[in-house]
């Protein structure tokens, strides 16, 4: 870090917008995120941005200030991680690493897409495998492509040894992976029942 961002950052100001969110990016050690002069660049140069509504540099601005609506905005997903945005950020903040740490975050707060939820937790952690590849019927053209380039029809993962499936998920759970997607999906639940029990006392309400 130059010394000139590193004095931008100490000011008291920017000191001044420590929040939640702000103070998780601090702790993990992206503090840069501070020295951002909102200049719009990492918005400019973002590719995903240009088929999407995701808008870089006011995601960043929403985790500076704390606005935490930026947990729940669907947009941060649409990030491909390309880096394009930090390789051309005036301040040198990592934006992409802080969109990355976004979505820990938006994971850590229950704030998990369904479809991510089931890769994560249905497949992943069941199998072992992100893209499985051992269905005899529906992956048989993955196990034809490898047998072709001289392959065996299936990796050396948890696809050929079945056994070391129990200890991929020990794995995860001592990491904390599993306890992570069972805390989000009960705070997810959690939203969701007090959602329909709000629509319920309206609609009850509106009857009246
Ligand atoms: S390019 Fe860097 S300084 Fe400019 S708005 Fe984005 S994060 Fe902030
Ligand atoms: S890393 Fe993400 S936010 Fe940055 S330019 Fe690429 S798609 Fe956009």
């Amino acid at each position: 870090m130059s010394d000139n961002v590193e004095k931008y950052i100490k000011r008291k100001v920017h000191k001044g917008m420590s929040t939640k969110i702000s103070q998780k990016f601090i702790d993990a050690g992206l503090e840069k995120i501070r020295a951002c002069i909102n200049c719009g660049t990492c918005t400019g140069s973002c590719p995903s941005g240009r088929r999407t509504a995701y808008r870089t540099r006011s995601a960043i601005r929403k985790a500076l200030t704390g606005d935490e609506s930026v947990l729940e905005d669907i947009d941060i997903w649409m990030c491909s991680t390309c880096y394009y945005c930090y390789e051309r950020c005036p301040r040198d903040i990592p934006v992409t690493d802080m969109i990355i740490k976004l979505r820990n975050i938006a994971v850590e707060e229950g704030f998990i897409l369904d479809s991510h939820f089931t890769l994560a937790s249905d497949i992943f952690y069941a199998t072992g495998h992100g893209v499985p590849a051992n269905d005899p019927e529906a992956h048989k053209q993955w196990r034809a492509l490898r047998e072709s380039y001289g392959l065996p029809p299936l990796p050396p993962t948890v696809h050929s040894y079945p056994e070391a499936v129990k200890e991929c998920q020990t794995l995860m759970n001592e990491v904390g992976f599993r306890a992570l997607l069972d805390n989000a999906a009960k705070l997810k639940a959690k939203r969701k029942a007090e959602a329909e029990k709000i629509a319920k006392e309206k609609t009850e309400e509106e009857k009246k």
